[in-house]
């Protein structure tokens, strides 16, 4: 593979997501450099973690900078690190493939837009695009990088236009360049060569990169008289200024979080996120905390203001980073927050905390549970208090992996439950909490309902409801896969039990004991018939309007989440269901008639046959044999046509 060039294709992903950056993000360029710094700056502390437990890594010194080269002439722009690197392997990894998931889904979202106009950056941004933002400014662009402790470089250049070539190339020093050759700027655009508008753009974005982002300027400098030739009556006869060339930090590094809130601006605060969180739009809102007491730490976190694409891909990684003493030691630190938090973003500053901490020992580090278990209640408190409207915001986006943490945070389950919002029957617009569900609840009712199915039409329109509607009792409607596994850790709420409307025996008016009586044959005959595919027929207490529904025991499994199961490959076996019977209704009064009169007569089978159809189709199931029900339905019709 060495010593060749290589020309190969962008995954497909990679070349729309170019496309989509070249065409549609003409506003706002200057967020390239951010994207670029980001990375170099991270690249270093990757580099300085490894080299925590590795110091042969560190072979060309530790005076970590980022570089920027400007060159007028060649209308080009340098970005250097001194940072981990990249192997040939990382590079062809990294760069010309997207590995995040959720990818097509997110590309195809756009394409059906349709319209470049409403491709903004923060559409784009939100999906983080980082490294290929370079294509926004740049005609070519080219990445030299060796990989720290690694013999040969590598060298990758494109010009975005679906392939680019990679070879292996000598490079001296670890790090990454990364070379733009710049697009011809129209006359109202910046100029990225340009000395001030380089530092504007750094100050602007990059002002608290935790390594010196330096750059060499030429100013005039007074030449000191002893150098100077001086005429006989002590006047300069030449120059008494001369250029020269000096290297400057540009940005302060500043670690924000260890500053004063009143020190900082909603802009830097903002600027920071975008830094930590890889994402362009700005958070919805900020915790910055000073903690104090046995330890002492510095705590800025931030809510993002959209989910990612990949909230749910396991190979998510986490928003929290760890200092010590402005030092970074990692990132994605997952110690510090539970997965149903995993969205915050931002840094904990733990000064006791020791810097040659493994994730290993991380786990059981006392001060890290310590941190881990005040920041969660910090964030319910934060949630809690959020007024109402962005709340809602919040959770729009957030909540379905808040509601996880029902399922996996035992101790935390009565909070979680509180940030919980649900639709209802009562309420199919506008989610409520389930404290406003109990305030509201009738008084004889005693427990809380709820029904769970995939469309909000089909479960606000089920046959399960009808009793619960006549009693007026509003019913919670879970249409999210997660509910399930919500309701099955979530059992109570405020002393009220959690009970679903489609199984066990509702606790509502009793269908009286006589008339039950009277069906017990006819039941048992249909039973009978549809062994097949139930466990038993009884007299409906929910049904009002509808002749027949399938229900469960109080611990068997809803039909929705059957539907989940099987939608995930696995194979589970059949749940027989309960056929309730409405024995108000009179198509159930006429079949007992049949019945009572001739119990061999045919027509009961093929009626029962049509009871379970129906019961299936009215919970928006799918009936086993649709050309024999349609056929019967058929039959039906044209007798009652003819009588
Ligand atoms: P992101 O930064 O969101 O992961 P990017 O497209 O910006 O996405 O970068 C992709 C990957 O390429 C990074 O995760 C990193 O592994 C690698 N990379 C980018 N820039 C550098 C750099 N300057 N030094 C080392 N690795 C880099």
């Amino acid at each position: 593979m060495e010593g060749k060039k290589e020309t190969r294709q962008f995954q497909t992903e990679v070349q729309q997501l170019l496309k989509l950056i070249i065409n549609s993000l003409y506003s706002n360029q200057e967020i390239f450099l951010r994207e670029l710094i980001s990375n170099a700056s991270d690249a270093i502390d990757k580099l300085r973690f490894q080299s925590q437990t590795d110091s042969g890594i560190l072979e060309d010194g530790s005076d970590f900078k980022i570089q920027l080269i400007p060159d007028k002439e060649k209308k080009q722009l340098i970005i250097s690190d001194n940072g981990i690197g990249m192997t040939y392997e990382e590079v062809m990894e990294n760069i010309g493939t997207i590995a995040k998931s959720g990818t097509a889904t997110f590309l195809k979202a756009i394409e059906k837009t349709n319209k470049n106009d409403a491709l903004t950056p923060e559409l784009i941004g939100q999906f983080g695009v980082g490294f290929y933002s370079a294509f926004i400014v740049a005609e070519k662009v080219t990445i030299l990088t060796r990989a720290a402790g690694a013999g040969t470089g590598v060298k990758w250049e494109s010009t975005g236009d679906g392939s680019y070539t990679i070879e292996a190339f000598e490079k001296k020093t670890r790090g990454t360049d990364i070379i733009l050759k710049l697009k011809d700027a129209e006359e109202d655009e910046q100029d990225f060569t340009d000395e001030w508008t380089i530092r504007e753009i750094v100050k602007r974005h990059s002002d608290f990169v935790n390594y010196p982002i330096v750059m060499d300027v030429e100013r005039n400098e007074p030449i000191p008289e002893k150098e100077q030739v001086l005429d006989k009556n002590g006047k300069p006869m030449g120059e008494t200024t001369r250029k020269v060339v000096k290297e400057e930090t540009l940005n302060s590094m500043k670690a924000i979080w260890l500053k004063n809130k009143d020190e900082i601006t909603e802009e830097e605060y903002a600027e920071f996120y975008k830094h930590i969180g890889h994402d362009w739009n700005p958070p919805l809102t900020k915790l910055h905390l000073k903690m104090e007491g046995t330890t002492e730490y510095n705590v800025l976190l931030y809510i993002p203001s959209r989910a990612p694409m990949d909230l749910f891909s396991p190979e998510r990684k986490h928003g929290l980073q760890l200092y010590c003493k402005r030092v970074f030691i990692m990132d994605n630190c997952k110690e510090l927050m539970p997965d149903y938090f995993s969205f915050v973003k931002g840094v904990v500053d733990a000064p006791d905390l020791n810097l040659n901490v493994s994730r290993e020992i991380l786990q059981q580090d006392r001060l890290v549970r310590n941190i881990r278990k005040n920041l969660v209640s910090k964030l319910f408190k934060l949630f809690s208090d959020m007024e109402a409207a962005k709340y809602d915001e919040f959770y729009k986006e957030f909540g379905q992996v808040i509601k996880t943490g029902i399922h996996t945070d035992f101790e935390n389950k009565d909070k979680i439950s509180e940030l919980v919002r649900y639709r209802t029957t009562k309420s199919e617009d506008k989610l409520i909490s389930l404290k406003e569900y109990v305030s509201r609840m009738k008084p004889d009712q005693k427990e809380i309902y709820y029904i769970t199915g995939d469309n909000l039409s089909s479960i606000l329109n089920s046959p399960h409801l009808e009793a619960l509607k006549e009693k007026d009792y509003e019913v919670l409607l879970m249409t999210d896969p997660v509910d399930e596994w919500v309701v099955m850790s979530l059992t109570e709420y405020d002393g009220k039990k959690l009970k679903s409307a489609e199984k066990g025996d509702l606790d509502l008016d009793q269908v009286d004991e006589k008339k039950k009586n009277e069906f017990t044959s006819l039941f048992d005959h249909i039973k009978a018939r549809l062994e097949k595919h139930i466990k038993e027929v009884k007299a409906s207490t929910r049904l009002k309007g509808s002749v027949a529904c399938l229900s469960g025991d109080n611990y068997d499994m809803s039909a929705y989440m059957e539907k989940i199961l099987k939608s995930t490959g696995q194979s589970i076996p059949e749940t027989k269901r309960v056929l309730e019977l409405n024995v108000g209704h009179p198509v159930i009064a006429g079949i007992k008639e049949l019945f009572d009169k001739d119990k061999k007569d045919e027509r009961i089978n093929d009626f029962s046959d049509l009871l379970y159809d129906i019961a299936v189709i009215g919970e928006g199931g799918k009936v086993s044999n649709p050309s024999r029900f349609s056929q019967k339905i058929g039959e039906l019709m044209s007798r009652s046509l003819k009588s």
